[in-house]
Protein backbone atom coordinates (compact mmCIF):
# COMPACT_ATOMS: atom_id res chain seq x y z
CA UNK A 1 0.00 0.00 0.00
CA UNK A 2 3.01 2.46 0.81
CA UNK A 3 4.63 1.80 -2.59
CA UNK A 4 1.37 2.89 -4.07
CA UNK A 5 0.67 5.98 -2.49
CA UNK A 6 4.47 6.62 -3.48
CA UNK A 7 3.78 5.68 -6.89
CA UNK A 8 0.51 7.76 -7.22
CA UNK A 9 2.03 10.75 -5.28
CA UNK A 10 5.06 10.27 -8.15
CA UNK A 11 2.43 10.27 -10.74
CA UNK A 12 0.69 13.16 -9.73
CA UNK A 13 2.14 15.31 -8.07
CA UNK A 14 4.57 18.03 -10.60
CA UNK A 15 6.49 19.67 -8.16
CA UNK A 16 7.64 16.31 -6.43
CA UNK A 17 8.67 14.80 -9.81
CA UNK A 18 10.31 17.95 -10.49
CA UNK A 19 12.16 18.11 -7.29
CA UNK A 20 12.88 13.93 -7.48
CA UNK A 21 14.14 14.56 -11.41
CA UNK A 22 16.70 17.27 -10.61
CA UNK A 23 17.81 15.28 -7.11
CA UNK A 24 18.41 12.49 -10.27
CA UNK A 25 20.49 14.84 -12.02
CA UNK A 26 22.27 16.59 -9.47
CA UNK A 27 23.26 12.97 -8.13
CA UNK A 28 24.73 12.18 -11.30
CA UNK A 29 26.41 15.63 -12.14
CA UNK A 30 28.33 14.65 -8.46
CA UNK A 31 29.38 11.61 -10.05
CA UNK A 32 31.27 13.61 -13.16
CA UNK A 33 31.71 16.61 -10.97
CA UNK A 34 34.48 14.71 -8.64
CA UNK A 35 35.79 13.56 -11.98
CA UNK A 36 36.52 16.18 -13.30
CA UNK A 37 37.35 18.18 -10.23
CA UNK A 38 35.02 20.50 -10.46
CA UNK A 39 35.04 20.58 -5.91
CA UNK A 40 37.04 22.97 -3.97
CA UNK A 41 38.05 23.55 -0.53
CA UNK A 42 37.44 26.99 0.96
CA UNK A 43 38.75 28.15 4.41
CA UNK A 44 37.14 30.38 6.78
CA UNK A 45 39.05 31.72 10.05
CA UNK A 46 37.96 31.10 13.56
CA UNK A 47 39.68 33.79 15.50
CA UNK A 48 40.92 33.45 19.19
CA UNK A 49 40.09 36.51 21.16
CA UNK A 50 41.82 39.16 22.62
CA UNK A 51 44.90 37.97 20.57
CA UNK A 52 42.92 37.91 17.23
CA UNK A 53 45.11 35.28 16.00
CA UNK A 54 43.31 32.83 13.60
CA UNK A 55 43.76 29.76 15.87
CA UNK A 56 41.60 27.42 13.63
CA UNK A 57 40.25 26.58 10.29
CA UNK A 58 37.00 25.06 9.25
CA UNK A 59 37.27 23.83 5.37
CA UNK A 60 33.95 24.26 3.66
CA UNK A 61 33.12 22.67 0.23
CA UNK A 62 32.56 24.42 -2.96
CA UNK A 63 31.45 22.89 -6.04
CA UNK A 64 32.21 24.90 -9.78
CA UNK A 65 29.70 23.71 -11.60
CA UNK A 66 30.17 24.43 -15.38
CA UNK A 67 26.51 25.26 -16.31
CA UNK A 68 25.22 26.71 -12.80
CA UNK A 69 27.34 28.30 -11.29
CA UNK A 70 28.22 27.82 -7.83
CA UNK A 71 26.10 25.67 -6.23
CA UNK A 72 25.98 25.58 -2.49
CA UNK A 73 26.49 23.28 -0.36
CA UNK A 74 23.52 23.11 1.19
CA UNK A 75 21.56 21.97 -1.97
CA UNK A 76 24.10 19.07 -3.49
CA UNK A 77 25.53 17.70 0.02
CA UNK A 78 22.49 16.29 0.76
CA UNK A 79 21.70 14.46 -2.39
CA UNK A 80 25.54 13.04 -2.09
CA UNK A 81 24.49 12.01 1.51
CA UNK A 82 21.01 10.59 -0.11
CA UNK A 83 22.95 8.69 -2.81
CA UNK A 84 26.02 7.80 -1.02
CA UNK A 85 28.59 9.68 -3.30
CA UNK A 86 29.37 11.76 0.37
CA UNK A 87 31.67 8.89 1.59
CA UNK A 88 34.16 9.52 -1.93
CA UNK A 89 33.38 13.53 -2.00
CA UNK A 90 33.74 13.50 1.95
CA UNK A 91 37.49 11.82 1.52
CA UNK A 92 38.11 14.16 -0.79
CA UNK A 93 37.67 17.01 1.11
CA UNK A 94 39.34 15.51 4.09
CA UNK A 95 42.65 14.95 1.89
CA UNK A 96 42.21 17.73 0.15
CA UNK A 97 41.93 20.06 3.95
CA UNK A 98 44.94 17.64 5.71
CA UNK A 99 46.99 18.16 2.59
CA UNK A 100 46.80 22.17 2.86
CA UNK A 101 47.22 21.99 6.88
CA UNK A 102 50.25 20.58 6.30
CA UNK A 103 51.49 22.88 3.71
CA UNK A 104 50.31 25.56 6.13
CA UNK A 105 52.67 24.44 8.77
CA UNK A 106 55.74 23.87 6.53
CA UNK A 107 55.29 27.34 5.21
CA UNK A 108 53.85 29.40 8.08
CA UNK A 109 55.15 27.70 11.25
CA UNK A 110 54.41 29.57 14.05
CA UNK A 111 51.81 31.69 12.14
CA UNK A 112 49.89 28.47 10.92
CA UNK A 113 46.66 27.53 12.24
CA UNK A 114 46.73 24.98 15.42
CA UNK A 115 43.77 22.65 13.84
CA UNK A 116 41.75 22.59 10.95
CA UNK A 117 38.34 21.61 11.22
CA UNK A 118 36.41 19.00 8.87
CA UNK A 119 32.63 18.36 8.34
CA UNK A 120 31.53 14.92 8.41
CA UNK A 121 28.41 13.37 7.41
CA UNK A 122 26.59 11.13 9.10
CA UNK A 123 27.05 9.05 6.27
CA UNK A 124 30.68 8.39 6.44
CA UNK A 125 30.84 8.36 10.54
CA UNK A 126 28.10 5.19 9.92
CA UNK A 127 30.93 3.25 8.55
CA UNK A 128 33.05 0.63 9.75
CA UNK A 129 36.89 1.67 8.14
CA UNK A 130 36.07 5.42 8.88
CA UNK A 131 38.92 6.26 11.85
CA UNK A 132 40.88 3.73 9.90
CA UNK A 133 40.60 6.24 6.53
CA UNK A 134 41.13 9.29 8.71
CA UNK A 135 44.39 7.76 9.97
CA UNK A 136 45.65 6.77 6.63
CA UNK A 137 44.92 10.20 5.39
CA UNK A 138 46.79 12.20 8.17
CA UNK A 139 49.61 9.94 7.64
CA UNK A 140 50.21 10.35 4.52
CA UNK A 141 49.97 14.43 4.99
CA UNK A 142 52.22 14.41 8.01
CA UNK A 143 49.98 15.89 10.24
CA UNK A 144 49.72 15.03 13.72
CA UNK A 145 46.05 14.14 15.08
CA UNK A 146 45.51 17.06 16.88
CA UNK A 147 45.85 19.45 14.63
CA UNK A 148 42.75 17.68 12.80
CA UNK A 149 38.99 18.39 14.54
CA UNK A 150 35.69 16.48 12.97
CA UNK A 151 32.87 18.18 13.40
CA UNK A 152 29.82 16.44 13.27
CA UNK A 153 25.94 17.59 13.90
CA UNK A 154 23.53 15.69 16.99
CA UNK A 155 21.52 13.95 14.17
CA UNK A 156 25.07 12.39 13.10
CA UNK A 157 25.07 10.55 16.29
CA UNK A 158 22.21 10.59 18.71
CA UNK A 159 21.23 7.22 17.34
CA UNK A 160 24.26 6.05 18.63
CA UNK A 161 25.37 2.92 17.15
CA UNK A 162 28.41 2.68 14.65
CA UNK A 163 28.93 6.71 14.66
CA UNK A 164 29.89 6.78 18.35
CA UNK A 165 32.22 4.10 17.84
CA UNK A 166 34.08 5.28 15.31
CA UNK A 167 33.75 8.92 17.12
CA UNK A 168 35.99 6.76 19.99
CA UNK A 169 38.33 5.46 17.49
CA UNK A 170 39.06 8.77 16.38
CA UNK A 171 39.30 10.18 19.50
CA UNK A 172 41.48 7.35 20.63
CA UNK A 173 44.00 8.75 17.47
CA UNK A 174 43.85 11.78 19.02
CA UNK A 175 41.79 13.65 16.29
CA UNK A 176 39.26 16.48 18.07
CA UNK A 177 35.83 15.78 17.84
CA UNK A 178 33.32 19.06 17.56
CA UNK A 179 29.88 19.34 17.75
CA UNK A 180 28.31 21.44 15.38
CA UNK A 181 25.48 23.21 15.28
CA UNK A 182 25.48 22.84 18.91
CA UNK A 183 22.16 23.62 20.81
CA UNK A 184 19.93 23.43 17.96
CA UNK A 185 18.78 19.46 18.09
CA UNK A 186 16.48 18.00 20.79
CA UNK A 187 19.19 16.34 23.00
CA UNK A 188 22.10 18.77 22.77
CA UNK A 189 22.75 18.51 26.53
CA UNK A 190 21.81 14.64 26.93
CA UNK A 191 24.66 13.31 24.21
CA UNK A 192 27.62 15.19 26.16
CA UNK A 193 27.39 12.00 28.19
CA UNK A 194 27.44 9.87 25.59
CA UNK A 195 29.71 11.13 22.60
CA UNK A 196 33.33 12.16 23.28
CA UNK A 197 33.52 15.89 22.33
CA UNK A 198 36.47 18.06 22.70
CA UNK A 199 34.77 21.65 21.02
CA UNK A 200 31.36 22.99 21.12
CA UNK A 201 30.29 24.99 17.83
CA UNK A 202 27.37 26.88 19.11
CA UNK A 203 24.86 27.45 16.47
CA UNK A 204 24.39 30.66 14.68
CA UNK A 205 21.08 31.34 15.89
CA UNK A 206 21.74 32.39 19.43
CA UNK A 207 24.25 34.35 18.00
CA UNK A 208 21.92 36.44 15.62
CA UNK A 209 20.10 37.93 18.21
CA UNK A 210 22.58 38.13 21.58
CA UNK A 211 22.80 41.64 21.09
CA UNK A 212 18.68 41.90 21.15
CA UNK A 213 17.66 43.41 24.74
CA UNK A 214 15.45 40.82 27.50
CA UNK A 215 16.65 37.12 27.74
CA UNK A 216 18.29 36.44 24.08
CA UNK A 217 21.60 36.27 25.66
CA UNK A 218 20.54 34.14 28.96
CA UNK A 219 21.16 31.03 26.27
CA UNK A 220 24.61 32.12 24.84
CA UNK A 221 25.76 32.33 28.50
CA UNK A 222 24.52 29.18 30.22
CA UNK A 223 26.19 27.48 26.49
CA UNK A 224 29.20 28.48 27.51
CA UNK A 225 28.80 28.23 31.04
CA UNK A 226 28.72 24.13 30.43
CA UNK A 227 31.69 24.15 27.64
CA UNK A 228 33.32 25.83 30.67
CA UNK A 229 32.21 23.21 33.42
CA UNK A 230 33.37 19.95 31.10
CA UNK A 231 36.46 21.79 30.69
CA UNK A 232 35.44 22.14 26.51
CA UNK A 233 36.15 24.70 24.28
CA UNK A 234 33.60 26.53 22.46
CA UNK A 235 33.44 28.47 19.36
CA UNK A 236 30.43 31.03 18.11
CA UNK A 237 29.53 30.44 14.40
CA UNK A 238 28.17 33.49 12.31
CA UNK A 239 29.48 36.18 13.92
CA UNK A 240 28.67 39.49 11.67
CA UNK A 241 29.16 42.50 13.56
CA UNK A 242 31.60 44.08 16.07
CA UNK A 243 28.57 44.16 18.38
CA UNK A 244 28.65 40.67 18.60
CA UNK A 245 31.78 40.07 19.11
CA UNK A 246 31.99 42.63 22.05
CA UNK A 247 28.97 40.88 23.39
CA UNK A 248 30.24 36.88 23.09
CA UNK A 249 33.32 38.00 24.62
CA UNK A 250 31.97 40.09 27.95
CA UNK A 251 29.99 36.39 28.42
CA UNK A 252 33.58 34.51 27.92
CA UNK A 253 33.30 33.75 24.46
CA UNK A 254 36.92 33.03 22.84
CA UNK A 255 36.70 31.98 20.17
CA UNK A 256 34.86 33.71 17.53
CA UNK A 257 33.72 32.32 13.72
CA UNK A 258 31.91 34.88 11.05
CA UNK A 259 31.30 36.73 8.22
CA UNK A 260 33.09 39.59 10.69
CA UNK A 261 36.29 37.65 10.83
CA UNK A 262 36.27 36.75 7.16
CA UNK A 263 34.35 34.70 4.39
CA UNK A 264 35.40 31.00 3.66
CA UNK A 265 38.12 31.79 1.18
CA UNK A 266 40.75 29.34 -1.08
CA UNK A 267 44.19 31.25 0.69
CA UNK A 268 42.89 32.95 4.11
CA UNK A 269 45.10 35.78 5.76
CA UNK A 270 46.55 34.64 8.87
CA UNK A 271 47.74 37.53 10.28
CA UNK A 272 46.56 39.02 13.78
CA UNK A 273 42.74 40.25 13.43
CA UNK A 274 42.84 43.99 14.15
CA UNK A 275 39.13 44.07 14.50
CA UNK A 276 38.62 42.50 16.98
CA UNK A 277 37.31 44.33 20.62
CA UNK A 278 39.58 43.36 23.09
CA UNK A 279 37.94 45.27 25.87
CA UNK A 280 38.08 42.91 29.25
P1 LIG B 1 28.05 24.46 8.73
O1 LIG B 1 29.00 23.32 8.92
O2 LIG B 1 27.25 24.87 9.90
O3 LIG B 1 28.97 25.63 8.17
C1 LIG B 1 28.76 26.99 8.46
C2 LIG B 1 28.09 27.69 7.30
O4 LIG B 1 27.82 29.04 7.68
C3 LIG B 1 28.95 27.80 6.04
O5 LIG B 1 28.07 27.79 4.91
C4 LIG B 1 29.59 29.17 6.20
O6 LIG B 1 30.03 29.73 4.98
C5 LIG B 1 28.44 29.94 6.77
N1 LIG B 1 28.86 31.11 7.55
C6 LIG B 1 30.01 31.30 8.22
N2 LIG B 1 30.02 32.50 8.85
C7 LIG B 1 28.82 33.08 8.57
C8 LIG B 1 28.24 34.35 8.90
O7 LIG B 1 28.81 35.17 9.61
N3 LIG B 1 26.99 34.59 8.42
C9 LIG B 1 26.31 33.69 7.65
N4 LIG B 1 25.10 34.01 7.21
N5 LIG B 1 26.85 32.49 7.30
C10 LIG B 1 28.09 32.19 7.76
P2 LIG B 1 28.34 26.86 3.66
O8 LIG B 1 29.82 26.81 3.35
O9 LIG B 1 27.40 27.28 2.59
O10 LIG B 1 27.97 25.42 4.19
C11 LIG B 1 26.65 25.12 4.57
C12 LIG B 1 26.56 23.76 5.19
O11 LIG B 1 26.89 22.74 4.23
C13 LIG B 1 27.54 23.55 6.34
O12 LIG B 1 27.02 24.12 7.53
C14 LIG B 1 27.60 22.03 6.37
O13 LIG B 1 26.47 21.50 7.04
C15 LIG B 1 27.54 21.69 4.90
N6 LIG B 1 28.92 21.54 4.39
C16 LIG B 1 29.76 22.48 3.89
N7 LIG B 1 30.95 21.94 3.56
C17 LIG B 1 30.86 20.61 3.84
C18 LIG B 1 31.77 19.50 3.73
O14 LIG B 1 32.94 19.62 3.32
N8 LIG B 1 31.29 18.26 4.12
C19 LIG B 1 30.02 18.09 4.61
N9 LIG B 1 29.63 16.86 4.98
N10 LIG B 1 29.16 19.13 4.75
C20 LIG B 1 29.57 20.36 4.37
CA1 LIG C 1 30.56 22.96 10.41
CA1 LIG D 1 27.62 24.95 12.11
CA1 LIG E 1 24.68 24.52 9.92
Amino acid sequence: AAKQAGDTARRWSPALDERAGEHTRLGGEIRLALDHGQFRVVYQPIVELPSGRVAAVEALVRWEHPQRGLVSPVDFVPVAERNGLIVELGEWILRTACHQMATWRRELGEQAPDRISVNVSARQLARHGFAATVAAVIAEAGLPAPCLAVEVTETAVFEGGQAVVTLNELRDLGVRIALDDFGTGHSSLNLLQTVPVDILKVDKSFVDTITEAGRHAVIAEALIQVSHGLGLAAVAEGVETAAQAEALHRLGYRLLQGYYFGRPVADPNFALSTAVATQD
